[in-house]
């Protein structure tokens, strides 16, 4: 699934990539489908290493268009990992607290720690999105995030954070039918909301600020993967895979057992 990793200072033209690809796996849903149920036991076996080691952290950044598919990449992928070592974060409208600081301080605190894995539904990459496309700062000012984010990134990563980026791609079609199906089924009304309207007005806009993110923003550090979204199995079976490949190359090992023959400790 490396064909979905941008590397550095890649010139990005989304038009290009098609977000029905399902390269590798056509006509195979079924098949696709069994795959990443075998991938998610993997992956709670790899998070449960990862948690025993206490060694590596592990920040997972998702970005989409609004019914991108963030909630059920998280809800399919990490199906059989431990809740408890796992933490979620969704960043939403700021607070006035966290406008009070720089847009970064409330991105910080939910970095993870040893032994952890941290999922970003959405993160500091809105600061140069939605603060982008509806003017909400000055150019001069979103212009020189890009480098603050670089440089934010090479920080965790320089103090022992794997980082994996995903921009969930679907098309605008494809948007459109997700959007009228939570209108059209009462369960999923909920989920409706009128500002999902207002930036689907700017979808243009939104690709070309996602352009620029993925173009500025892909490094060694924190590698960016476009993966294609329209369909959802396929989506988490791209998300799903370089997550257990990555966890894999860190060569995780329990932690060595200090405690003599434990054949000899008896136990009450
Ligand atoms: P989601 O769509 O992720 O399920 P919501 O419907 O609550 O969750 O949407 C969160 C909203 O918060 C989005 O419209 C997003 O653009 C907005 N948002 C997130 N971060 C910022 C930010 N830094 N500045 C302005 N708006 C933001």
């Amino acid at each position: 699934m490396d064909r979905y990793k941008l590397p550095p200072h890649s010139h990005v033209d989304l038009s290009e990539r098609d977000p029905r690809d399902r390269r590798g796996f056509e006509g195979r849903k079924r098949e696709g489908r069994r795959v990443l149920r075998e991938m998610s036991y993997e992956l709670g076996t790899l998070q449960e290493l990862l948690y025993a080691e206490g060694k590596h952290k592990l920040l997972i950044i998702l970005q989409a268009m609004d019914t991108g598919g963030k909630d059920g990449t998280i809800r399919h992928v990490f199906r059989s990992v431990n809740p408890q070592g796992v933490k979620v974060a969704s960043f939403k409208v700021p607070t006035l607290k966290e406008l009070s600081h720089d847009y970064l301080w409330r991105v910080h605190q939910q970095t993870p720690g040893k032994g952890e894995i941290a999922i970003f539904n959405r993160s500091h990459y809105e600061d140069v999105l939605v603060v982008r496309v509806h003017e909400l700062v000055p150019e001069g000012v979103w212009q020189r995030r890009y480098q603050h984010i670089n440089d934010f990134e090479r920080l965790l990563a320089d103090e022992g954070t794997t980082i994996l980026k995903f921009f969930l791609h679907i098309s605008k079609e494809e948007q459109k039918d997700r959007l009228q199906s939570r209108l059209d089924e009462p369960e999923k009304r909920w989920k409706f909301d009128m500002g999902d309207l207002r930036d689907r007005e700017r979808w243009d806009d939104y690709m070309e600020a996602y352009e620029d993110v993925l173009s500025k923003t892909s490094t060694e550090w924190a590698p960016w993967y476009v993966v294609p979204a329209d369909r959802k199995w396929y989506r988490n079976l791209v998300v799903g895979s370089v997550l257990i490949s990555t966890l894999e190359s860190l060569d995780m090992a329990y932690p060595v057992w200090t405690g003599g023959d434990p054949g000899a400790i008896v136990i009450d």
